[in-house]
């Protein structure tokens, strides 16, 4: 197995179409355990965060939250232009994606927030 942070795929003179192993798939799992321990320990934190803060966590579906306008409500993917630029196709809202996303998922969470206390 080459040493070394990138391990390139080098074929396999045995078998045509096949790369000799390179612990690449080793490492991807490893990653993915690292990224799924990583969001548990990010909630965690923010909610310990919060909590000493007297705030609290709500935890929403982001599903259509970046393609939907924080204006009208018009969804569409076509209403992002490209990863940073929300143009809305019905109404002409424009904002950063971002912005626009974070005042849906505000709205969302804080509906949540409300049905919840009721
Ligand atoms: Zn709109």
């Amino acid at each position: 197995m080459p040493t070394g942070r990138r391990a390139v795929p080098r074929p396999d003179p045995d078998r045509p179409g096949a790369f000799l192993a390179n612990g690449q798939a080793a490492k991807s799992g490893l990653n993915r355990s690292v990224l799924d321990a990583g969001w548990g320990v990010f909630l965690a934190v923010l909610r310990a965060k919060a909590e000493s803060a007297g705030r609290t966590v709500v935890e929403v579906n982001p599903a259509n939250t970046s393609r939907t306008c924080a204006v009208c409500g018009h969804c569409h993917a076509d209403n992002r232009r490209t990863q940073a630029a929300f143009v809305c196709v019905a109404c002409g809202h424009t904002a950063h994606a971002d912005v626009n996303a974070a005042i849906n998922i505000l709205r969302v969470g804080l509906a949540r927030q409300a049905t919840e206390a009721a």
